[in-house]
């Protein structure tokens, strides 16, 4: 029985919960989007935000959050937050915090009479920001961009940080998402791999945590390759503290060794990937026998039956390979016959071409690579081709080395020949992109377009991009200014860029004038930057700083909510409303969540009324380009919104009777509620009640909805290519490449051997309290629970017995300098077992400058100090470990 004492005690907490409203929202510190409830309760008067807590009803976070999640309230109540629109004064330095405060209108104003001075053309502006690829502003960025004709968007950081990692896994997979890529299905797998992330698991996503755990207690074994002792190694059966940038070497010698002891799953690969298909040598690369339509798309594909020995045609675009064109049933065989001909060729199955490129990959040859012995490689291949089901970490990070896309790549082919895509134990589509398949596919059949917002996977990306590559995309004929920087280097002889999507690549060559496009300047005059802080997060900082003082920077718009590093770039500052405080403008799918679930955010609490959201500030610019009706138009065609609806909500918003965001909101409401056969308002009840409505359970979707069994994965071929035919695609036009390759290559790091005492590889990674910039902004709680293990969490981690030769201690202040770049920063050394003794690590998230971030500024270092300016060539995604460094006392 209880004592009265926590009777009283329980009562209490009853009343005190009872005092509190919970209202749904999404968490914003970090992009896993956990569904959480805000508690509300009347503080002097004023409805006051109190507690964040894991939504319960979540399918994703179900119910937790982490430490980062909880303590986002206190930005709500931050003491540096922007409070009023703020314009440089006259004669003072980009750089310096020398404002006046302003209001909307003359902030607008400003803006508009910066951009008339400078005589900015559509093309000359760039809108730089996560917000531009954001789950919860992407339909609002695009069409924003579509409608001014402004063919720029950097949407950083998915250059610093996802795209390379996800493109390796959707080469082969057809996925893509901005955020977390699949849901791996850790608490029904038995064995996990984990290689370059910590990520995924301990330092950014609850998601996976929480089924992470699961595993952990149903004894699922792990296996973790890392240089240092991360948390997730922390938590490994074993870790193999593998040579930075060489995994993809540890991944040829699993397919090496699946392969020839027919580990694979025969049924999956055959009837499901492009391994049984027909090829043959062409000009020094492996061709899939094919044929196309007018525009490139495979129509059709040889096989040989497996029964019959005859040679059978597949259809192009389909999920499975066991029924011919004429709808006949097959089994396609992995080997041709001895001595097999057609049309004159002697071709060979992608499977036979495979085992020929893999039979040096042995894993005595990867332990000279990885530093891990052959034998233990052969064990892991072996246990993980023999356990199902078996799962390997899809990973997140991905702009390390050059060979990011190769080494995701060849994890996701490892993952495929187990057959663990889209099942039990493996990796897991989400609902919403099963639900947006579907659509596809349906509306492919039916010969019907489906809206660029509503594409699944890599339809997705490679649309929206290939827009802004296309100077016939836009009424003025300029690409934007990242291919056009291709473009000239390429023209000049050098290695392009083949899609620099969406990045900053040529931005220091566009503002400094020194960009041309046809013959005449292509400047960047004027940047809108929204959710970003480029000075401290992207690199380096010197380039960044750089860009953004120059006078031929005509003007530097920035919205935020504290006072970044950035923002004290700006010329005009326009403040946020954060995400306790506003209604999102749109309902969205609940991330990766494998039901198919919708959620939205809801206000909790009330925002100074000089505070405007995302929506309403855009508007805002619309309204003074007088283009609001154009942007109501193009976000009806982006989204597939309702038009007549969008114009009667927004033209009650242009008369001052609601916002902007409320205007969308009433629109995307009407447009869901359409399609779930319920009313407006009766979702909206749900929403508020639960956060996320879930409208068809994932056990449901499997069953008519399930990847490859029932529908085709938006790879060029509809199955899983082993062999990538879109890697293929940018051989032929681009020729071969040392960073790509749509077969089985090693492509080691740049990187030089670590030789002298003082030199060593650079890593760098997240920490489980300040991992993203939303979570370095100012926070005090973040901050406290950091300082706890600050040696630990910012410092400069050194070896125990290298640390000992350079006679360095832990505490001690080093100076790290990049043997590559010249660039060099000043840290505390943090002396450890825990990492290789060739390689230091530091963490990603410090080093803030602004002073009036009272809580962040002065504490720990910046990795961009010390990252210079290295891309890759498919993506212009960053090489940002590809140096090694000398560390001093
Ligand atoms: S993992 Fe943590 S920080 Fe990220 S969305 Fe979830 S609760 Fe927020």
């Amino acid at each position: 029985m209880s004592s009265l004492k926590e009777r009283n005690v329980a009562a209490k907490q009853t009343t005190a919960s009872r005092d509190v409203e919970w209202v749904p929202s999404i968490c914003n510190f970090c992009s896993t989007v956990c569904n959480v409830r805000i508690g509300v309760k009347e503080v002097n008067g004023k409805k006051t935000a109190v507690k964040i807590e894991g939504n319960p009803n979540s399918p994703l976070n179900r119910g937790k959050t982490c430490a980062r999640g909880q303590a986002g309230l206190k930005q709500t109540y931050d003491e540096g937050r922007l409070t009023t629109p703020l314009i440089r004064v006259e004669g003072s330095k980009r750089g310096e915090w020398n404002f006046r405060p302003a209001s909307w209108e003359e902030a607008t104003n400003y803006f508009m009479q910066k951009m008339q001075e400078n005589q900015v053309q559509p093309w000359e502006m760039a809108m730089v920001g996560g917000w531009t690829s954001c789950v919860f502003y992407m339909p609002l960025a695009l069409a924003f961009a579509f409608t001014m004709q402004m063919p720029n968007i950097v949407a950083a950081p998915m250059q610093q940080c996802v795209t390379a990692g996800h493109l390796g896994n959707d080469f082969v997979t057809g996925n893509f998402n901005f955020h977390d890529e699949v849901l791996a299905d850790f608490e029904n797998a038995k064995y996990i791999i984990f290689s370059a992330t910590n990520s995924g698991v301990a330092a950014a996503s609850t998601s996976r945590l929480v089924r992470f755990a699961e595993a952990k207690k149903r004894g699922a074994k792990v296996v973790v390759l890392d240089p240092r002792m991360s948390e997730l190694a922390a938590k490994a059966d074993e870790w193999l503290p593998i040579k930075p940038g060489t995994d993809s070497a540890f991944f040829l010698a699993m397919i090496h060794v699946i392969l020839r002891n027919k580990l694979y799953d025969l049924d999956f690969v055959r009837d499901h990937t492009n391994m049984s298909f027909l090829a043959v040598e062409h000009q020094g690369m492996v061709v899939p026998m094919m044929e196309n339509d007018e525009k490139g798309n495979p129509t059709a594909f040889w096989v040989i039956d497996e029964i019959t020995g005859e040679v059978r045609k597949l259809p192009g675009y389909n999920n499975t390979n066991t029924v011919d064109v004429d709808g006949k049933k097959l089994v396609p065989a992995l080997e041709v016959p001895k001595g097999f001909e057609m049309n004159g060729q002697k071709p060979k199955t992608i499977f036979q071409y495979m085992l020929e490129q893999t039979a040096k990959f042995t894993p005595a040859w990867a332990e000279q690579e990885t530093d891990i012995p052959a034998a233990t490689i052969e064990k892991i291949a072996i246990e993980f081709g023999q356990t199902r089901p078996s799962l390997i970490d899809p990973g997140w990070h991905g702009a390390r080395y050059g060979n990011m896309i190769n080494t995701r790549r060849l994890q996701s082919i490892v993952q495929a020949l187990v057959g663990g895509i889209d099942t039990t134990g493996g990796w897991l589509m989400s609902g919403e992109y099963r639900e947006k398949l579907l659509h596809f596919v349906k509306n492919m059949k039916e010969g019907k377009p489906t809206p660029i917002l509503g594409l699944p996977g890599m339809n997705f990306p490679l649309t929206a991009a290939g827009k802004f590559f296309d100077p016939a995309s836009w009424q003025h004929g300029h690409p934007s200014f990242a291919m056009a920087h291709s473009m000239a280097e390429k023209a000049a002889g050098r290695q392009g860029v083949v899609m620099p999507a969406f990045s900053d690549y040529g931005l220091e060559e566009a503002i400094d004038g020194k960009l041309q496009y046809n013959g005449q300047p292509y400047k960047i005059k004027a940047i809108l930057m929204n959710a970003a802080n480029p000075v401290r997060h992207y690199y380096p900082e010197s380039r960044w700083k750089k860009m953004l003082s120059s006078p031929n920077l005509g003007i530097l718009a920035v919205i935020d909510i504290v006072p970044s590093d950035t923002a004290a770039y700006a010329d005009v500052i326009f403040p946020n409303q954060n995400y306790i405080e506003r209604d999102e403008p749109f309902i969205y799918g609940a991330g990766p969540s494998t039901d198919h679930a919708i959620t939205t955010r809801f206000s909790a609490v009330e925002s100074s009324a000089d505070l405007k959201g995302t929506a309403d500030i855009l508007f805002g610019f619309a309204q003074a380009f007088g283009a609001t009706d154009a942007l109501v138009q193009t976000i009806s065609e982006l989204n597939g919104m309702n038009l007549q609806d969008l114009q009667e909500q927004i033209g009650k918003a242009v008369k001052g009777q609601q916002t902007y965001t409320k205007a969308l909101r009433n629109v995307s409401f009407k447009h869901h509620s359409k399609n779930l056969g319920m009313s407006p308002e009766k979702l909206e009840q749900t929403l508020r009640e639960k956060g996320v409505l879930i409208v068809e359970t994932a056990d449901k979707m499997r069953e008519h909805a399930t990847l490859l069994k029932d529908l085709p994965v938006p790879t060029p071929s509809g199955r899983i290519e082993i062999y990538s035919l879109y890697l293929a695609g940018f051989t032929m036009q681009q020729g071969p490449s040392d960073t790509w390759n749509p077969g089985f290559v090693y492509i080691p790091p740049q990187v030089n051997q670590a030789k002298k005492p003082d030199e060593f590889n650079f890593i760098y990674g997240k920490v489980p309290t300040v991992s993203y910039a939303s979570t370095n902004s100012n926070n005090p709680i973040l901050m406290a629970l950091s300082k706890v293990k600050e040696d630990e969490f910012m410092g400069l981690w050194i070896n125990t017995q290298k640390a000992t030769l350079l006679n360095i201690k832990t505490g001690d202040t080093v100076t790290v300098e990049n043997l590559v770049s010249g660039q060099k920063a000043q840290i505390k050394a943090f002396v450890t077992e825990m990492v290789r003794p060739d390689t230091v690590f530091m963490s990603s998230s410090w080093g803030s400058e602004n002073p009036l971030l009272k809580n962040a500024a002065g504490v720990g270092t910046a990795i961009n100090k010390l990252i210079p300016y290295q891309v890759e060539p498919l993506v212009s995604a960053f090489r940002s470990q590809e140096f090694t460094v000398r560390v001093t006392k």
